[in-house]
């Protein structure tokens, strides 16, 4: 789970989510209001999860599954991506360059 680096404030399971969709404006920490980004290696795996998924998803398409087996496995795989990202991402004070 996250720990606040200004004032180690564990965050809990529900206040780490909105970090996945607000991975660029950042999120503040619930006990400091000390804003948190994700890191940057943290967004690249994000980034390459979600190349993963496109590819997969071409790859799907291709075989002739129909649309909805497909929208289905798109829609699994988001949902994981959220609901685990408190487990598998880091986060920092300092807005981090991708590059
Ligand atoms: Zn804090």
């Amino acid at each position: 789970m996250f720990v606040c680096e200004n004032c180690n404030y564990t965050f809990s399971y529900k206040e780490s989510l909105p970090f996945s969709w607000k991975t660029r404006i950042g999120y503040p920490c619930p006990n400091c209001k000390e804003t948190h980004y994700y890191t940057a290696d943290s967004r690249r795996k994000s980034m390459y999860i979600t190349l993963g998924a496109v590819v997969l998803i071409i790859f799907l398409n291709a075989i002739d599954l129909p649309f909805v087996t497909i929208f289905a496995i798109g829609a699994i795989m988001i949902a994981f991506l959220i609901l685990l990202s408190p487990f598998t991402m880091k986060i920092t004070r300092k807005e981090e360059r991708l590059w």
